[in-house]
Protein backbone atom coordinates (compact mmCIF):
# COMPACT_ATOMS: atom_id res chain seq x y z
CA UNK A 1 0.00 0.00 0.00
CA UNK A 2 1.39 3.53 -0.72
CA UNK A 3 1.85 5.82 2.57
CA UNK A 4 0.31 8.99 0.29
CA UNK A 5 -3.33 9.73 1.10
CA UNK A 6 -4.30 10.10 -2.37
CA UNK A 7 -7.68 12.58 -2.32
CA UNK A 8 -10.71 12.12 -4.67
CA UNK A 9 -10.57 14.51 -8.13
CA UNK A 10 -6.80 14.97 -7.26
CA UNK A 11 -3.64 14.32 -9.72
CA UNK A 12 -1.10 15.31 -7.13
CA UNK A 13 -1.43 19.09 -6.73
CA UNK A 14 -3.64 19.80 -9.85
CA UNK A 15 -7.01 19.02 -10.28
CA UNK A 16 -9.82 19.35 -6.97
CA UNK A 17 -13.10 21.18 -7.27
CA UNK A 18 -13.14 25.14 -6.01
CA UNK A 19 -16.20 26.17 -6.87
CA UNK A 20 -19.15 28.18 -4.66
CA UNK A 21 -21.50 25.57 -2.25
CA UNK A 22 -24.79 25.47 -4.66
CA UNK A 23 -22.78 24.71 -7.45
CA UNK A 24 -20.34 22.27 -5.36
CA UNK A 25 -23.56 20.11 -4.59
CA UNK A 26 -24.41 19.31 -7.85
CA UNK A 27 -21.16 18.46 -8.83
CA UNK A 28 -21.03 15.64 -5.74
CA UNK A 29 -24.23 14.31 -7.33
CA UNK A 30 -23.22 13.81 -10.00
CA UNK A 31 -20.20 12.10 -8.95
CA UNK A 32 -21.87 9.98 -7.03
CA UNK A 33 -24.18 9.21 -9.87
CA UNK A 34 -20.87 8.56 -12.19
CA UNK A 35 -19.39 6.37 -9.80
CA UNK A 36 -22.93 4.25 -9.62
CA UNK A 37 -22.99 4.03 -13.03
CA UNK A 38 -19.77 3.71 -14.66
CA UNK A 39 -19.10 0.01 -13.32
CA UNK A 40 -22.51 -1.17 -13.65
CA UNK A 41 -22.76 -4.03 -16.52
CA UNK A 42 -26.19 -2.32 -17.87
CA UNK A 43 -24.81 1.07 -18.50
CA UNK A 44 -21.83 -0.51 -19.74
CA UNK A 45 -23.53 -2.63 -22.41
CA UNK A 46 -25.67 0.14 -23.50
CA UNK A 47 -22.58 2.54 -23.89
CA UNK A 48 -20.93 -0.29 -26.05
CA UNK A 49 -24.14 -0.62 -27.72
CA UNK A 50 -23.95 2.77 -28.74
CA UNK A 51 -20.43 3.00 -29.65
CA UNK A 52 -20.61 0.25 -32.04
CA UNK A 53 -23.94 0.88 -33.77
CA UNK A 54 -23.87 5.01 -33.68
CA UNK A 55 -20.32 6.06 -33.79
CA UNK A 56 -19.22 3.35 -35.94
CA UNK A 57 -16.49 1.52 -33.19
CA UNK A 58 -14.38 -0.27 -32.87
CA UNK A 59 -12.66 2.09 -35.42
CA UNK A 60 -8.97 1.00 -37.41
CA UNK A 61 -5.99 1.07 -36.33
CA UNK A 62 -4.05 1.57 -39.69
CA UNK A 63 -0.73 0.84 -40.86
CA UNK A 64 0.64 4.18 -42.53
CA UNK A 65 2.75 2.20 -44.67
CA UNK A 66 3.68 5.51 -47.34
CA UNK A 67 4.43 7.77 -44.64
CA UNK A 68 6.55 5.06 -43.05
CA UNK A 69 8.58 4.84 -46.03
CA UNK A 70 8.72 8.69 -46.56
CA UNK A 71 9.97 9.48 -42.88
CA UNK A 72 12.38 6.62 -43.18
CA UNK A 73 11.87 5.17 -39.22
CA UNK A 74 9.88 3.79 -36.80
CA UNK A 75 6.82 1.75 -38.28
CA UNK A 76 3.56 4.71 -37.91
CA UNK A 77 0.43 3.42 -36.81
CA UNK A 78 -2.55 5.44 -36.95
CA UNK A 79 -5.89 5.28 -34.53
CA UNK A 80 -8.59 6.39 -36.60
CA UNK A 81 -10.76 8.52 -34.78
CA UNK A 82 -11.33 10.46 -37.78
CA UNK A 83 -13.76 7.53 -38.87
CA UNK A 84 -16.11 8.23 -36.00
CA UNK A 85 -19.66 10.12 -36.52
CA UNK A 86 -19.62 13.39 -36.27
CA UNK A 87 -15.68 13.12 -37.85
CA UNK A 88 -13.72 13.21 -33.97
CA UNK A 89 -12.94 11.46 -30.70
CA UNK A 90 -15.35 13.75 -28.94
CA UNK A 91 -18.43 12.15 -29.54
CA UNK A 92 -16.83 8.83 -27.39
CA UNK A 93 -17.14 11.18 -24.22
CA UNK A 94 -20.84 12.67 -25.46
CA UNK A 95 -22.64 9.60 -25.94
CA UNK A 96 -21.50 8.23 -22.01
CA UNK A 97 -22.44 11.84 -20.52
CA UNK A 98 -25.54 11.05 -22.17
CA UNK A 99 -26.19 8.00 -21.20
CA UNK A 100 -25.26 8.65 -17.27
CA UNK A 101 -27.59 11.90 -17.98
CA UNK A 102 -30.81 10.42 -18.87
CA UNK A 103 -29.97 7.52 -16.05
CA UNK A 104 -30.23 10.53 -13.30
CA UNK A 105 -33.52 11.92 -15.54
CA UNK A 106 -32.01 14.63 -16.92
CA UNK A 107 -34.63 16.00 -20.42
CA UNK A 108 -31.97 18.48 -20.63
CA UNK A 109 -28.74 18.91 -21.98
CA UNK A 110 -26.52 22.06 -21.91
CA UNK A 111 -23.25 22.54 -23.22
CA UNK A 112 -20.26 24.78 -24.03
CA UNK A 113 -18.54 24.86 -27.49
CA UNK A 114 -15.82 27.38 -28.70
CA UNK A 115 -15.18 26.55 -32.38
CA UNK A 116 -18.39 24.88 -32.51
CA UNK A 117 -17.06 21.11 -33.09
CA UNK A 118 -18.02 19.86 -29.29
CA UNK A 119 -21.49 21.67 -29.56
CA UNK A 120 -21.93 19.93 -32.65
CA UNK A 121 -21.17 16.39 -31.21
CA UNK A 122 -23.55 16.85 -28.07
CA UNK A 123 -26.51 18.06 -30.37
CA UNK A 124 -25.87 15.50 -32.74
CA UNK A 125 -26.37 12.91 -29.82
CA UNK A 126 -29.39 15.01 -28.03
CA UNK A 127 -31.39 14.48 -31.34
CA UNK A 128 -30.78 10.76 -31.24
CA UNK A 129 -31.69 10.49 -27.88
CA UNK A 130 -34.95 12.79 -28.09
CA UNK A 131 -33.12 15.02 -25.05
CA UNK A 132 -33.75 19.13 -25.53
CA UNK A 133 -30.27 20.85 -26.38
CA UNK A 134 -28.90 24.13 -25.06
CA UNK A 135 -25.32 25.33 -26.54
CA UNK A 136 -23.64 28.26 -24.73
CA UNK A 137 -21.17 29.76 -27.20
CA UNK A 138 -19.30 33.37 -26.99
CA UNK A 139 -21.02 36.13 -29.33
CA UNK A 140 -17.81 36.45 -31.06
CA UNK A 141 -17.26 32.92 -31.30
CA UNK A 142 -20.82 32.45 -32.84
CA UNK A 143 -19.99 35.50 -35.88
CA UNK A 144 -17.10 33.44 -36.35
CA UNK A 145 -18.31 30.41 -36.86
CA UNK A 146 -21.88 31.37 -38.35
CA UNK A 147 -21.55 27.68 -40.08
CA UNK A 148 -21.29 25.76 -37.28
CA UNK A 149 -24.33 27.59 -35.67
CA UNK A 150 -26.49 26.86 -38.54
CA UNK A 151 -25.09 23.14 -38.04
CA UNK A 152 -26.51 22.95 -34.55
CA UNK A 153 -29.74 24.34 -35.57
CA UNK A 154 -30.59 22.01 -38.05
CA UNK A 155 -30.09 19.15 -35.65
CA UNK A 156 -32.09 20.73 -32.76
CA UNK A 157 -29.86 23.23 -30.44
CA UNK A 158 -30.89 26.33 -29.19
CA UNK A 159 -27.94 28.10 -29.32
CA UNK A 160 -27.24 31.21 -26.72
CA UNK A 161 -24.52 33.37 -27.78
CA UNK A 162 -22.71 34.45 -24.76
CA UNK A 163 -22.15 38.67 -24.93
CA UNK A 164 -20.71 39.08 -21.57
CA UNK A 165 -16.81 39.09 -20.87
CA UNK A 166 -14.68 39.04 -24.11
CA UNK A 167 -17.55 36.78 -25.60
CA UNK A 168 -15.48 33.95 -25.78
CA UNK A 169 -15.42 30.09 -24.53
CA UNK A 170 -14.50 31.27 -21.06
CA UNK A 171 -17.98 33.37 -20.70
CA UNK A 172 -19.83 30.65 -22.57
CA UNK A 173 -18.52 28.20 -19.78
CA UNK A 174 -19.64 30.35 -16.96
CA UNK A 175 -23.09 30.97 -18.68
CA UNK A 176 -23.70 27.16 -18.49
CA UNK A 177 -22.71 26.72 -14.97
CA UNK A 178 -24.95 29.64 -14.04
CA UNK A 179 -27.79 27.43 -15.77
CA UNK A 180 -26.71 24.49 -14.03
CA UNK A 181 -27.25 26.05 -10.44
CA UNK A 182 -30.18 27.70 -11.77
CA UNK A 183 -31.98 24.04 -13.20
CA UNK A 184 -30.22 20.81 -11.93
CA UNK A 185 -33.23 18.80 -11.29
CA UNK A 186 -33.84 18.80 -14.89
CA UNK A 187 -30.46 19.64 -16.45
CA UNK A 188 -27.13 17.78 -17.20
CA UNK A 189 -23.96 20.11 -18.31
CA UNK A 190 -21.95 17.81 -20.90
CA UNK A 191 -18.56 19.08 -20.72
CA UNK A 192 -16.68 18.74 -23.88
CA UNK A 193 -12.52 18.03 -22.53
CA UNK A 194 -10.68 16.09 -19.47
CA UNK A 195 -10.86 19.79 -17.86
CA UNK A 196 -13.20 21.27 -15.09
CA UNK A 197 -13.53 20.48 -11.36
CA UNK A 198 -13.88 17.09 -10.36
CA UNK A 199 -15.76 14.70 -11.72
CA UNK A 200 -15.44 16.06 -15.01
CA UNK A 201 -11.73 15.33 -15.70
CA UNK A 202 -12.10 11.37 -14.54
CA UNK A 203 -15.53 11.39 -16.33
CA UNK A 204 -13.92 12.26 -19.78
CA UNK A 205 -10.85 10.14 -19.32
CA UNK A 206 -13.43 7.19 -18.47
CA UNK A 207 -15.23 7.51 -21.64
CA UNK A 208 -12.16 8.21 -23.86
CA UNK A 209 -10.23 5.49 -22.46
CA UNK A 210 -11.96 3.27 -25.50
CA UNK A 211 -9.57 4.67 -27.79
CA UNK A 212 -6.47 3.17 -26.09
CA UNK A 213 -8.50 0.11 -24.81
CA UNK A 214 -8.89 -0.99 -28.52
CA UNK A 215 -5.29 0.92 -29.59
CA UNK A 216 -3.37 -1.64 -27.41
CA UNK A 217 -5.95 -5.01 -28.11
CA UNK A 218 -4.95 -3.46 -32.11
CA UNK A 219 -1.58 -3.34 -31.76
CA UNK A 220 -0.68 -6.36 -30.08
CA UNK A 221 -3.12 -8.21 -32.70
CA UNK A 222 -1.39 -6.98 -35.74
CA UNK A 223 2.79 -6.88 -34.38
CA UNK A 224 2.53 -9.06 -31.25
CA UNK A 225 4.07 -6.01 -28.57
CA UNK A 226 3.38 -2.88 -27.31
CA UNK A 227 4.57 0.53 -28.95
CA UNK A 228 7.27 2.15 -27.99
CA UNK A 229 5.33 5.68 -28.44
CA UNK A 230 2.11 7.37 -28.01
CA UNK A 231 1.26 10.99 -29.80
CA UNK A 232 -2.13 13.10 -29.43
CA UNK A 233 -2.44 16.45 -29.82
CA UNK A 234 -3.50 18.27 -26.62
CA UNK A 235 -5.86 20.98 -26.47
CA UNK A 236 -8.28 20.45 -23.07
CA UNK A 237 -6.23 16.99 -23.39
CA UNK A 238 -9.16 14.60 -23.97
CA UNK A 239 -8.00 12.69 -26.93
CA UNK A 240 -4.35 12.38 -25.24
CA UNK A 241 -5.83 11.24 -22.20
CA UNK A 242 -7.89 9.19 -23.77
CA UNK A 243 -5.45 7.68 -25.90
CA UNK A 244 -2.86 7.09 -22.90
CA UNK A 245 -4.74 5.74 -20.71
CA UNK A 246 -4.19 2.14 -20.84
CA UNK A 247 -0.36 2.52 -21.22
CA UNK A 248 -0.15 4.49 -18.49
CA UNK A 249 1.38 1.69 -16.36
CA UNK A 250 3.99 0.64 -19.38
CA UNK A 251 6.95 2.56 -18.80
CA UNK A 252 8.40 1.23 -21.83
CA UNK A 253 5.62 3.07 -23.85
CA UNK A 254 7.10 6.79 -24.81
CA UNK A 255 3.87 9.37 -24.21
CA UNK A 256 4.21 12.26 -25.90
CA UNK A 257 1.57 15.21 -26.00
CA UNK A 258 1.77 17.72 -28.64
CA UNK A 259 0.74 21.80 -28.56
CA UNK A 260 0.55 24.45 -30.46
CA UNK A 261 4.09 26.28 -29.80
CA UNK A 262 1.39 29.59 -29.49
CA UNK A 263 -0.60 28.08 -27.02
CA UNK A 264 2.10 25.95 -24.67
CA UNK A 265 0.30 25.58 -21.11
CA UNK A 266 1.84 22.43 -20.85
CA UNK A 267 5.34 23.39 -21.98
CA UNK A 268 5.46 27.36 -20.43
CA UNK A 269 2.84 26.97 -18.25
CA UNK A 270 2.61 27.51 -14.14
CA UNK A 271 0.19 26.08 -11.51
CA UNK A 272 -2.82 27.81 -10.88
CA UNK A 273 -6.15 28.00 -10.71
CA UNK A 274 -8.62 28.27 -14.06
CA UNK A 275 -12.48 27.53 -14.50
CA UNK A 276 -12.52 26.04 -10.38
CA UNK A 277 -9.91 23.59 -10.93
CA UNK A 278 -6.02 23.62 -10.62
CA UNK A 279 -3.66 23.20 -13.64
CA UNK A 280 -0.51 24.06 -15.45
CA UNK A 281 -1.82 27.38 -17.04
CA UNK A 282 -0.42 30.22 -19.36
CA UNK A 283 -0.24 33.20 -17.84
CA UNK A 284 1.04 36.93 -18.87
CA UNK A 285 3.31 39.33 -16.97
CA UNK A 286 0.20 40.09 -14.97
CA UNK A 287 -0.73 36.95 -13.84
CA UNK A 288 -4.06 36.23 -15.75
CA UNK A 289 -4.65 33.27 -18.33
CA UNK A 290 -2.90 34.64 -21.33
CA UNK A 291 -5.30 35.46 -24.39
CA UNK A 292 -4.15 32.06 -26.84
CA UNK A 293 -4.54 31.82 -30.71
CA UNK A 294 -3.85 28.50 -32.94
CA UNK A 295 -4.99 27.51 -35.95
CA UNK A 296 -6.36 24.72 -34.78
CA UNK A 297 -9.79 26.36 -33.25
CA UNK A 298 -9.92 22.97 -30.45
CA UNK A 299 -6.18 23.87 -29.10
CA UNK A 300 -6.94 27.00 -28.00
CA UNK A 301 -7.09 27.15 -23.98
CA UNK A 302 -4.80 28.77 -21.99
CA UNK A 303 -4.80 25.78 -19.38
CA UNK A 304 -4.96 22.04 -19.62
CA UNK A 305 -6.33 18.64 -18.19
CA UNK A 306 -5.36 18.61 -14.48
CA UNK A 307 -3.83 14.56 -15.39
CA UNK A 308 -2.01 15.95 -17.55
CA UNK A 309 -0.25 18.54 -15.54
CA UNK A 310 0.81 15.42 -13.15
CA UNK A 311 2.24 13.88 -15.97
CA UNK A 312 4.23 16.39 -17.19
CA UNK A 313 5.29 17.06 -13.69
CA UNK A 314 5.78 13.79 -12.48
CA UNK A 315 7.90 12.96 -16.08
CA UNK A 316 5.57 9.77 -17.03
CA UNK A 317 4.45 12.04 -20.48
CA UNK A 318 6.35 14.09 -22.12
CA UNK A 319 5.01 17.01 -24.00
CA UNK A 320 6.35 19.19 -27.21
CA UNK A 321 5.28 21.67 -29.18
CA UNK A 322 5.05 22.56 -33.69
CA UNK A 323 4.81 25.62 -35.40
CA UNK A 324 1.59 26.40 -37.48
CA UNK A 325 3.94 25.61 -40.34
CA UNK A 326 5.17 22.61 -39.68
CA UNK A 327 1.59 21.79 -38.93
CA UNK A 328 0.55 23.17 -42.33
CA UNK A 329 3.03 21.36 -44.23
CA UNK A 330 1.95 17.54 -42.33
CA UNK A 331 -1.91 18.68 -42.85
CA UNK A 332 -0.84 18.42 -47.15
CA UNK A 333 1.92 15.66 -46.28
CA UNK A 334 -0.51 13.23 -44.89
CA UNK A 335 -3.50 14.10 -47.16
CA UNK A 336 -1.49 13.70 -50.41
CA UNK A 337 0.52 10.71 -49.25
CA UNK A 338 -2.30 8.32 -47.47
CA UNK A 339 -5.33 10.04 -49.08
CA UNK A 340 -6.74 11.19 -45.27
CA UNK A 341 -7.06 14.86 -44.64
CA UNK A 342 -6.49 15.15 -41.19
CA UNK A 343 -8.27 17.66 -38.83
CA UNK A 344 -5.48 21.09 -37.96
CA UNK A 345 -5.68 19.76 -34.19
CA UNK A 346 -4.64 16.15 -35.44
CA UNK A 347 -1.88 17.42 -37.95
CA UNK A 348 -0.25 19.07 -34.74
CA UNK A 349 0.85 15.34 -33.72
CA UNK A 350 1.38 14.22 -37.20
CA UNK A 351 4.12 17.03 -37.19
CA UNK A 352 6.18 16.25 -34.42
CA UNK A 353 5.39 12.13 -34.93
CA UNK A 354 7.24 12.76 -38.43
CA UNK A 355 10.18 14.31 -36.50
CA UNK A 356 9.90 11.66 -33.68
CA UNK A 357 9.74 8.20 -36.39
CA UNK A 358 12.85 9.68 -38.77
CA UNK A 359 15.13 9.76 -36.27
CA UNK A 360 13.79 5.72 -34.75
CA UNK A 361 14.68 2.88 -35.96
CA UNK A 362 12.29 0.55 -38.32
CA UNK A 363 11.81 -2.09 -35.59
CA UNK A 364 10.09 0.89 -33.93
CA UNK A 365 6.27 1.29 -33.79
CA UNK A 366 4.96 4.27 -33.10
CA UNK A 367 0.67 5.41 -32.61
CA UNK A 368 -0.76 8.61 -33.45
CA UNK A 369 -3.88 9.07 -32.27
CA UNK A 370 -6.07 10.76 -35.28
CA UNK A 371 -8.11 12.51 -33.57
CA UNK A 372 -10.57 13.86 -36.15
CA UNK A 373 -10.70 14.04 -40.14
CA UNK A 374 -9.89 17.44 -42.05
CA UNK A 375 -13.09 18.28 -43.98
CA UNK A 376 -13.98 21.37 -41.24
CA UNK A 377 -10.41 22.97 -41.94
CA UNK A 378 -10.66 22.54 -45.95
CA UNK A 379 -11.48 26.34 -46.46
CA UNK A 380 -9.39 27.63 -43.57
CA UNK A 381 -6.06 26.30 -45.07
CA UNK A 382 -7.14 26.81 -48.45
CA UNK A 383 -6.92 30.65 -47.17
CA UNK A 384 -3.88 30.41 -45.51
CA UNK A 385 -1.89 28.82 -48.42
CA UNK A 386 -3.27 31.28 -50.74
CA UNK A 387 -3.17 34.74 -48.53
C1 LIG B 1 -11.65 19.31 -29.85
C2 LIG B 1 -10.62 18.62 -30.64
C3 LIG B 1 -9.31 18.44 -30.13
C4 LIG B 1 -8.83 19.01 -28.83
O1 LIG B 1 -9.50 18.60 -27.69
P1 LIG B 1 -8.89 17.59 -26.63
O2 LIG B 1 -9.84 17.64 -25.50
O3 LIG B 1 -7.53 18.07 -26.26
O4 LIG B 1 -8.82 16.27 -27.28
C5 LIG B 1 -8.41 17.71 -30.90
N1 LIG B 1 -8.75 17.22 -32.10
C6 LIG B 1 -9.97 17.40 -32.62
C7 LIG B 1 -10.27 16.83 -33.97
C8 LIG B 1 -10.96 18.09 -31.91
O5 LIG B 1 -12.18 18.25 -32.42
Amino acid sequence: MSEQVVQEGYFGEFGGSFVPPDLQVVLDYLNEQFKKYKDDPEFIEEYQYYLREYVGRENPLTYAERLTDKWGGAKVYLKREDLNHTGAHKINNVVGQILLAKRMGAKRIIAETGAGQHGVATVTACAMFEMDCVIYMGAEDTRRQALNVFRMELLGATVIPVAKGQGRLKDAVDEALNDLVANYQNTFYLLGSAVGPHPFPSMVKHFQSIISEESKRQILAKEGRLPDAVIACVGGGSNAIGAFAHYLNEPAVRLIGVEPDQAPSLTEGVPSMLHGFKCLVLLDEEGNPKPTYSIAAGLDYPGIGPEHSQLKVTGRAEYATVSNEEVLASFQEVSRTEGIIPALESAHALAYAKKLASGMTKDQIIIVNLSGRGDKDVEQVYNMLNK
